[in-house]
């Protein structure tokens, strides 16, 4: 499987939950934050896709594949911008958004920024990527790689995140 910025957003949630993910055990269209942080997307910013392109970018860093769908790319003003329901994970959203700006890099387009916004907070992020963040991701690339390929599922993280994810039931069946 392509590493994606889901993948790389998840690995900064929870390991398990991106193991799960990246072995093809998804369980998001039971999820009512995903169906909601869709819902949201479509409806905030609906004239934006006249003025914005979405944009399919592909890239390989030493033997990983690497894939990201930017949602909305203002080629002009280099700027991607990304859409969240609220900002209690901000720091995986960040990294969602690097992500991007390093597939960007690795294509030759340099400069770019990443503005993440969060209509219902009514709060904007802008995002850059630095010499620092581009090791972090590639370090994270190849981990997330080699988590993918381990044999057995990481351990249940026990935290208050765990309430909102699409894996609970999975997770904490029989637990009660
Ligand atoms: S329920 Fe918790 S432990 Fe299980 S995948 Fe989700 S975040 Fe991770």
């Amino acid at each position: 499987m392509t590493i994606n910025a889901t993948l790389i957003n998840l690995y900064h949630v929870c390991k398990r939950e991106c193991w799960l993910h990246a072995n093809g055990i998804n369980m998001e269209h039971t999820s009512d934050m995903v169906y909601d942080g869709k819902l949201l997307h479509e409806t905030s910013y609906a004239e934006r896709n006249e003025k914005h392109s979405e944009m399919a970018v592909e890239a390989k860093y030493e033997d990983v594949d690497l894939r990201g769908k930017i949602d909305f790319y203002d080629a002009r003003q280099k700027v991607i911008h990304e859409t969240k329901r609220g900002n209690k994970v901000e720091s995986a959203h960040e990294w969602q958004v690097k992500f991007y700006l390093w597939l960007l890099r690795l294509n030759g387009i340099d400069g770019a920024n990443a503005k993440i916004e969060y209509p219902l907070l009514r709060q904007t992020h802008w995002v850059q990527l630095d010499a620092e963040d581009i090791s972090k991701l590639e370090q994270t690339a190849k981990s997330v790689a080699l988590l993918r390929d381990e044999p057995q599922c990481p351990p249940v993280i026990k935290a208050k995140i765990c309430q909102s994810c699409s894996y609970y039931d999975l997770c904490y069946i029989g637990e009660e």
